[in-house]
Parts: C-alpha cells; sequence; structure tokens
C-alpha cells in the first residue's frame, strides 16, 4: 500500500491546467513525484470488494476506543461527565470499522441512544488516514452536519489525539463570488438588478466581506434579500476558475481545497447524490465533491426518496421566468442584456416575444390542473401537450452564444452570458424530456407550488440505479438510520434501494422498554367511519391529562387536524394548556416554544413525524390520530405501487404498509431521547387491533408494555 504524503490530495487537474498550477497553494508535484501516474492515483485508494486489503488494522484500535475502560470512558470520568459503556455502539464501531477495512457495505440500524455518529466517525477517521482520498458522510438535515462539524468531530479530536482533517462540503451557491459581487456592483448596476433596493443588500454585502466576512452565506449576520444573493454568489458555470482575479481568496474554491485536502467530509444528501450523478457522466470535466475512499450515509431512511428527487427531472415554470427576467425584464426596462448594440438589442426582443409563450405553455399546465381541481396530475402519455417553447428557447440560446462570443473584451459579461446559456440548455433538455417523457423508467407529473406549475420526473427503478453506481462501487458504502427495519428486518430496505454486497447489523435500543407504556383503546371507530372524527375528540383529551399536555398529537392530513384544533379549543383553555397547531405559524418557532412551555401541545402532520427532537419532559406523550400510509394518488406513489402489481405482488403489502410501519417507527422514535425519558404512546387507528397487519405496527417497536383500554 502507497501511504499518502502526509494530507496532500490530488487536485482536479482538468480544472488547473498545467500552467498554471503555482496558482494553487498545494504542492502538487510533491503529490506527483509520490503518484506517479494518474493510473497509480486511481487505484490507491480502491481495492476489489472483499479481497484482503493490507491498510493497517483499524479495528483494533476502534475496539479499544469503545472499551469499558477505553479512552471514551476515561474521558469522560476525566471530565466529570457521567459515562455508560453501550455495547450497542460498540458493536455498530467495530463492525464499521470491518466493513471498511474489508471494503464491502454495511447497512446499520442504529436506535436513538446508541451514540451511532461516534461509532461511524471513529472507524471513518482511522480508514481516512489509511487512504489518500476522503471519507463522505452525507446527512439528510442541516442539524446533524452541525452536530458533527461543531461537537462530534472537534470531541474525538481531542480525546483520541489523532491529526485528522474535517470539512463541511455545502453547494456553491452558498458562497459568494468576489467577481459577480463586484460586476453586480459596477457601472452597469442600476440596469443590471431586477429592484433598485437590492443595491443597497448588494453594497451591504461588499461592506461585510471588507470587515473579514467569510464569504459563506450562513455567516452573514444581517438579512438581507435571497434575490441579491442570487446576483453575488458562486454559481455553476459561471466562474473563470484560476484565470478569475480573485480565484487567490475565492471562497468557494478555498473551501473545495479545504475538501480535497480534508480526511472526512460532511456534506448532505442533494449535494451527494448530485455529485453521484456527475460522476457517471464521463464527459463531466468537474464533479462537486473530490473522489472519495468510503460513503457513509446517515439518516438513511430517505435514501430512495433522496435518490428519486436528486436522479429526477426538475422545471419550475417560476424558475423559468425569473431567469428571464435575469436576462430581461421588459416591464421595469432591466437586466443582465441591457447593453447597448443591435445583438443585446435583438436579444431582448427575443425574450420580449418568448415571455408570453411561457406563461401560455405554463397556462396548459395550469389548466390541466384546475380541471382536475387538484394540485397534482399525472401525465402518462408523451407529447401530451405541444413543446410551445422549442422555437424560442432555441433561439435564444443561440443567439445569446453568439452575443457571448462577441465579448472578448469584456470577461466577466462573457462569462456571465455562458452560464446563462448552460441554464437555457438545461431547461430545453428538461422540457424536451419532460414532453418527449424520453427518460427511461420514470414517472412524470406536474404539480402547483407556491403558485407557480413545476413539470417533475422521477426514476422508478432506484434499487436498479443504487446498486449500479453506489453499491458495486470498490469502495465501501455505510449505511445507517434508526429505522431501517421493518419486523427486525431489512428485506424491505434493501427492496426499496438495491442494498448488496454487505452485511446488515441491527442493533436493540439501549433504552428499557419500560420507559414506555403503549395505550390502544378498543372502542375507535374505524378511520373510514362517519363517527371516526367525534371519536377523535373525545380520545385526545382523554390521554392529554394523563400527562397534563407535554405531547405531540400526530395527524395525517390537515382537515382532521383543523377539526380538532377547533372542537379542543375550549379544553386548552379550561386548562391552561398551550396549543400549538401546524400552520399557526413558523415550525422551528413552534418547536422552539413546545419545548419552552413545558405543558404545551403540539397538533403536527408530515413534517413533525420524523427528524423533531425534543429531549426530557416537554415530550411525555405521543398520540398517534391514524397509521402514516402515504397518500396513494401522489404520481410517485402510485407509479412505485403499479411497477409491484405489474411484478405479481401486492403493492400494499410490498410497499405501503412497511412505508407506513417506518414513518410510524419514526414518529415513535420522538418520544424517548435520553435513558431518563419515560412517557406514553397512542393509538388511535383501530386497524392496529382490527387488522391482521396492524401486529406488524407493534411488533416493529421494541417491546413496549401494551395496556388496551375501552
Ligand atoms: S474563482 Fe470563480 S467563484 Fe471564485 S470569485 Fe472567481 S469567478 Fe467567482
Amino acid at each position: 500500500m502507497i501511504k499518502p504524503a502526509g494530507d496532500i490530495r490530488k487536485l482536479n487537474d482538468r480544472f488547473f491546467d498545467e500552467t498554471e498550477r503555482d496558482a494553487v497553494e498545494i504542492p502538487l508535484e510533491e503529490f506527483m513525484e509520490e503518484y506517479e501516474s494518474a493510473e497509480e492515483y486511481e487505484s490507491a485508494g480502491y481495492r476489489e470488494v472483499g479481497e484482503i486489503t493490507d491498510i493497517p488494522d483499524i479495528v483494533t484500535p476502534v475496539r479499544d476506543f469503545f472499551a469499558e475502560d477505553g479512552p471514551l470512558a476515561k474521558s469522560a470520568l476525566d471530565g466529570g461527565r457521567p459515562y455508560e459503556h453501550r455495547p450497542q455502539q460498540t458493536d455498530m464501531a467495530i463492525n464499521t470499522a470491518m466493513a471498511l477495512q474489508g471494503r464491502y457495505n454495511l447497512c446499520v440500524e442504529a436506535p436513538t441512544g446508541v451514540g451511532k455518529s461516534f461509532a461511524y466517525l471513529l472507524p471513518a477517521i482511522h480508514y481516512a488516514k489509511t487512504q489518500i482520498c476522503p471519507v463522505v458522510i452525507s446527512t439528510e438535515t442541516i442539524n446533524l452536519q452541525e452536530q458533527l462539524i461543531e461537537k462530534d468531530i472537534p470531541f474525538l479530536r481531542e480525546v483520541t489525539g489523532i491529526d485528522f482533517k474535517a470539512a463541511l462540503a455545502k453547494g456553491r451557491s452558498n458562497y459568494l463570488c468576489q467577481r459577480r459581487l463586484h460586476m453586480a456592483s459596477a457601472e452597469h448596476q442600476d440596469q443590471l438588478l431586477p429592484m433598485a433596493s437590492l443595491a443597497l443588500d448588494l453594497e451591504r454585502l461588499g461592506n461585510w466581506l471588507e470587515k473579514g466576512g467569510s464569504g459563506d452565506r450562513d455567516d452573514v449576520n444581517f438579512r438581507f434579500d435571497p434575490v441579491a444573493w442570487g446576483y453575488c454568489c458562486c454559481e455553476a458555470g459561471n466562474c473563470q476558475g484560476n484565470k478569475c482575479p480573485y480565484f487567490r481568496s475565492c471562497f468557494y474554491w478555498k473551501a473545495r481545497l479545504s475538501w480535497e485536502k480534508a480526511d472526512i467530509i460532511v456534506t448532505n444528501h442533494a449535494m451527494f447524490f448530485t455529485d453521484l450523478k456527475m460522476k457517471q457522466d464521463v464527459n463531466l470535466e468537474m464533479t462537486l465533491l473530490p473522489k472519495w475512499s468510503a460513503i457513509i450515509i446517515d439518516e438513511a431512511h430517505t435514501l430512495e426518496d433522496s435518490a428519486a428527487s436528486h436522479l429526477g427531472l426538475r422545471v419550475s415554470g417560476l424558475g423559468l421566468m425569473s431567469f428571464l427576467n435575469r436576462l430581461f425584464n421588459p416591464d421595469n426596462g432591466r437586466g443582465l442584456l441591457l447593453r447597448k448594440g443591435e445583438e443585446a438589442m435583438n436579444l431582448r426582443r427575443i425574450i420580449a416575444e418568448l415571455k408570453p409563450q411561457v406563461g401560455a405553455f405554463f397556462a396548459l399546465f395550469e389548466n390541466m390542473l384546475a380541471q382536475k381541481n387538484d394540485t397534482v396530475y399525472r401525465l402518462h402519455t408523451p407529447k401530451m401537450v405541444p413543446n410551445l417553447l422549442a422555437a424560442g428557447l432555441g433561439r435564444l440560446r443561440n443567439a445569446l452564444a453568439s452575443y457571448a462570443e462577441l465579448q472578448e473584451d469584456d470577461k466577466n459579461f462573457k462569462t456571465e452570458l455562458e452560464a446563462q446559456v448552460g441554464r437555457i440548455d438545461a431547461f430545453i433538455d428538461g422540457i424536451d424530456a419532460f414532453i418527449d417523457m424520453s427518460l427511461p423508467e420514470h414517472v412524470y407529473w406536474i404539480e402547483e407550488e407556491k403558485g407557480s406549475v413545476t413539470l417533475q420526473g422521477a426514476p422508478l427503478n432506484i434499487p436498479e440505479i443504487l446498486e449500479k453506481i453506489l453499491f458495486h462501487k470498490r469502495y465501501p458504502v455505510i449505511l445507517t438510520s434508526a429505522t431501517l427495519t421493518v419486523r427486525k428486518s431489512f428485506d424491505y430496505f434493501r427492496s426499496r434501494t438495491g442494498f448488496v454486497n454487505g452485511t446488515e447489523l441491527r442493533l436493540d435500543s439501549p433504552f428499557s422498554p419500560d420507559q414506555v407504556r403503549l395505550y390502544i383503546p378498543r372502542g375507535m371507530p374505524e378511520p373510514n367511519d362517519e363517527e371516526y372524527k367525534n371519536a377523535l375528540v373525545q380520545q385526545i383529551p382523554r390521554f392529554l391529562d394523563v400527562t397534563h399536555g407535554k405531547a405531540f398529537v400526530l395527524f395525517t392530513s390537515y382537515q382532521l387536524l383543523r377539526h380538532c384544533t377547533e372542537k379542543l379549543r375550549d379544553y386548552f383553555d379550561e386548562r391552561n394548556i398551550t396549543l400549538f397547531s401546524q400552520g399557526d405559524m413558523n415550525r422551528s418557532l413552534m418547536l422552539r416554544e413546545f419545548k419552552n412551555d413545558i405543558d404545551s401541545v403540539i397538533f403536527g402532520t408530515d413534517s413533525f413525524w420524523t427528524g423533531v427532537d425534543v429531549p426530557g419532559e416537554a415530550l411525555s406523550n405521543v398520540i398517534m390520530t391514524k397509521f402514516p400510509f402515504a397518500v396513494p394518488s401522489h404520481p410517485l406513489i402510485a407509479a412505485r405501487c403499479e411497477r409491484i402489481e405489474k411484478s405479481g405482488k401486492s403493492a400494499f403489502m410490498e410497499y405501503s404498509l412497511p412505508e407506513a410501519v417506518l414513518k410510524f417507527r419514526q414518529g415513535i422514535g420522538r418520544l424517548i431521547r435520553s435513558k431518563d425519558d419515560t412517557g406514553i404512546i397512542v393509538i388511535l387507528d383501530r386497524r392496529v387491533i382490527s387488522k391482521r397487519y396492524g401486529q406488524m405496527f407493534i411488533e416493529s417497536l421494541p417491546p413496549y408494555p401494551v395496556e388496551y383500554v375501552n
């Protein structure tokens, strides 16, 4: 095994051409001496799955670290912190180390409290130190990324004493582009910006930079219009790279360099899947993330949906209209193309003609939705509507590309124009693929979002895709989440994600089942019964009284939520308990208030079933009104079900039911977040006892004591 030279990583030399390498603060020559050829680099980081590898033993130090008298226990003791040895955590860490060392895939269900982030981080750190390429850790939520970067990684660095580098990889648009900021603030500003008020925001962003601002959008500590950010952030295809005068101080490229040099990269599923998709395209010169030596996907219960969303197709009417406005808005006479000359005037004419066509094209879809009286509609047949935009967008694209070629004297303007050509290409390709339904094994639908229609397509064969592009690679893939199994089996998860070439590990909860009591009222009507709504209004207060509020009441529809909110207002007033009903205020504010007001209650729908963390007494009671079956009429769900039925299986048993069980487990998982938490769970869906499959929900939970009540 060739040992990497310290922290030197290979930069993507396709971007940094041979003569300009000294523009980069990385001793690339030193690197190249060590790795004489690109081929050697290619093979140094990877081995065949199952092949015995010659990387140093990483299992022993990982096992030692989590031992009852190991460094983790000792550090807690020295720091006066309580420490409890968790065999599940050790188990996960050792299995992760073995999978990384043996380069095979691993899937771990690790319930809340196992301490899964340490259990994959430590093996990842040891493994990364033996590799040229970093280990990438992808998560669904920003909360988890922050926890890893701000808490867990610094802690492990301190306790282990291992010298390793970690970086948070964010999408390009999170970084300020100094070249674009200067361009947007310069002479053409009053013509370029759609609103004069944006100039003030750009000026403030400029001042922020001058005072040492980091260039990272998340660090800006004043309010600004997101539209202003769009005029000064980094954009794909709108970067001059090492030809840019700001390259040496560029925030984005500095961040990229830190990713190249890192041992551990933390990112989100959106960026990970976008990058994974780009890595399949051999013609693409650049990808977002560096090559990796292993992937760890946390919050992997969203894997199928994340992949479908990020590997799919999406064209928004609003997005296309604001793109055109950015080029030229005839209504206020502003835009990038407000320049002198015949060519610019011709382009403005093309846009002025194109905009009504865009309106007419998307109106066809709006009418479809209006006829169906729905916000979502599936398209079954190609060319159901004519592609009214093909000619206009093509004309604009060609004229813009020719105009860009003329701008040799103004490189900034030329780059900006070329980037817009790339974006038109993406609109043209997306609309073509949607109208022709040309992407294989995709479902297509239109959906109303924020008053505008989006054209969407999603692949249905995610298992086949992921098996090919993710699980059959030469790097190990570790998947983990608190909820991956149904009835303690990974069969369903495997069938939906294509997970292969590895092993599975299901860990028990480290908490006692006696921390929870599960109530099932016998007298509830079936959810489709007329009386069901009234019964809910009777039963919810009954169980809220057990804990004097302190509850999440989880609904599957807004309608039902609103009904119960209206009917139970007096109940809450009488008991002086605050009710937060979803829709009344911003979700994160609602959660903050809920945590502060100990007796308060949340009535919530979809977003409260998952990813909400309220440790302690404030959440002592989770009431489930109905099992969370997905809406079968949504095109993506319907198409997935059809695909299963076509293969001769039952869509209900193979998809709808296990999917609902997993979501149910997510909802239940909100209750117990530490060994000191206690509480009750109430199931108000009669199907738990009236249907045979009801038992599957119960059997997928830890062995909580169950009380059937009248
Ligand atoms: S290098 Fe690219 S992203 Fe950085 S300032 Fe220049 S143009 Fe903007």
